[in-house]
């Protein structure tokens, strides 16, 4: 005879796992001085949701740290109950949502402490580019940041990095000179390439979320204050005719240029300018870090072979490189992806400017397509970096898709997915993770890196995280 336990009546185990969920709950909150939130209470949806409002997590648990020890208290509080852990700072590029499990939001670790006898800062965990700027400005300094200063300094370079003085300086990651690492079985070590080599090497742009929670990264600083930058808009019927002639006259330019070329769908509101409002654009858009006539004769060429409808480029602080791309700043439901080109031939750009730029009279899923030149300090560095395949060609393609009703989600997916399908003949197949979002980003990790650096980034792994609690990451 078997003897099972006898059923209990389902409100009696309702209110068993409310107990039991209400007891883990305090059992952390005891443990750390930052807050702890389930579901249904106050500020949990908030905690949850980052930038990207599409693919939030569900988490079980919400840790918001104040500190260090908090962060180590909530890893190993989730080793003892058994819990995943995903990690968000501002939700800029949430990859796998989590389910389930305790998610670590790290947006009140926000210390930058610059040092400017070093040029360099320690940048806290939660810490956007521009409160990094805000500290590093006054030194006549600047990071290797991207095209959005309210994305998360430690999550854009543990991605990799790819800003507007890249092919100057590299990626953010190559200038990494520590991280503090909380490991996933809840130890704290710092990280650099005498301590921990091997990790060291992976956390340097090999993926986000995967390797336990960095609590804080010190990287070196730019000697860049003043740049020429921004962008020439001109009517996206020329969109052809302009990605071809930045095809052939980027690679000629010299490493002080970062550069790209966009088709944008810009949306009919006040904050665009009146002859640009709610127009479709092609845009020769960048940054020059070098002397500014210099620069200014290099952006003349494109002013001499045709006037732009909009001349918007010009000697800025680089604190305001953010008008390059214009991205919002309020939450946004978004779908991103991105392709790597060692060449642009005539049938790939005509695909990139169709599929952007909509048939008249109907309103765009893909709001931008953007070509950004690569190749200087960017692929130098693939020799020794772990992101050796998302780094070493020449065109990033960055394709970035609204998602403003839930009932074109699957319209959008499929637009994209259906322009990747269109450009895989031309593409070198190599994923750069930054330009990834959703499920996609997990999906893509493995094109990031050679097959010699996955199996080693593999094996740093499994090592670090047995148990693979850290499962919503890149790796
Ligand atoms: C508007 C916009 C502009 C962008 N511009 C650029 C650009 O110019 N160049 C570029 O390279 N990228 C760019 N990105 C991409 C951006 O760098 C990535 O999406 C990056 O992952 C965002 O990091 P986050 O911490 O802000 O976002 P989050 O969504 O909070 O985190 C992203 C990933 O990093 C992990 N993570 C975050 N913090 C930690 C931590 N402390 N420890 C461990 N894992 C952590 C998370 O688990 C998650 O997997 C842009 C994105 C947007 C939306």
């Amino acid at each position: 005879m078997t003897i099972r336990p006898a059923a209990s009546p389902p409100e009696n185990t309702e209110r068993l796992v409310v107990r039991t969920r209400t007891s883990v709950l305090a059992q952390l909150r005891d443990r750390i001085a930052g807050d702890v939130l389930g579901p249904g209470d106050p500020g949990y949806l908030e905690a949850r949701s980052g930038f990207n409002r599409l693919g939030c997590h569900r988490p079980a648990v919400i840790a918001l740290p104040d500190n260090h020890f908090d962060v180590v208290e909530a890893v190993r509080f989730a080793a003892d109950e058994d819990l995943r852990i995903a990690v968000q700072a501002t939700g800029h590029g949430t990859g796998r949502p989590a389910d389930g499990g305790l998610l670590i939001n790290t947006s009140r670790l926000t210390s930058v402490i610059v040092d400017p006898v070093t040029r360099r800062v320690r940048i806290g965990a939660g810490a956007t580019w521009q409160m990094v700027l805000d500290a590093a400005v006054p030194y006549g300094l600047a990071p290797l940041m991207g095209s959005s200063s309210a994305v998360g300094a430690v999550g854009y370079t543990l991605g990799g990095g790819f800003g507007w003085l890249g092919r100057r300086h590299g990626l953010c990651a190559d200038t990494v000179r520590s991280f503090d690492l909380v490991t996933p079985d809840g130890t704290p070590i710092r990280v650099t390439d005498a301590s921990f080599p091997d990790v060291f090497w992976a956390l340097r742009g090999g993926g986000a979320g995967s390797l336990g929670v960095v609590t804080s990264m010190e990287i070196d600083l730019a000697d860049v204050s003043t740049v020429y930058a921004g962008n020439l808009f001109y009517p996206a019927t020329d969109a052809e005719e302009i990605i071809r002639r930045f095809r052939d006259w980027a690679p000629a330019q010299s490493e002080q240029l970062t550069s790209a070329v966009a088709v944008l769908n810009l949306p009919p509101t006040d904050d665009v300018p009146e002859p640009l409002r709610g127009r479709s654009v092609a845009v020769l858009r960048g940054c020059w870090c070098g002397d500014v006539d210099t620069g200014r004769a290099v952006v003349d060429e494109w002013r001499r072979w045709r006037r732009p409808v909009v001349d918007a480029w010009d000697v800025m602080p680089f604190a305001a490189v953010d008008a390059i791309s214009m991205h919002p700043t309020e939450p946004t439901p978004v779908m991103v992806t991105t392709e790597w080109f060692d060449d642009l031939p005539d049938a790939a750009v005509d695909i990139i400017a169709r599929r952007v730029r909509p048939p008249a009279a109907t309103a765009p899923l893909i709001v931008s397509g953007e070509i950004r030149h690569a190749g200087g300090a960017i692929a130098r560095g693939a020799r020794y970096a772990v992101n050796d395949r998302a780094r070493s060609g020449r065109f990033l393609l960055g394709l970035v898709a609204v998602v403003g009703d839930p009932q074109v989600a699957l319209a959008v997916e499929s637009t994209l997915r259906v322009t990747r399908t269109e450009l895989a003949p031309y593409v070198t197949g190599a994923a750069y993770l930054n330009f990834t979002s959703g499920t996609e980003r997990a999906g893509r990790a493995a094109d990031a890196v050679s097959a010699e650096h996955r199996r080693r980034l593999t094996e740093i792994k499994n090592a670090l995280d047995p148990a693979d609690r850290f499962c919503h990451g890149d790796i």
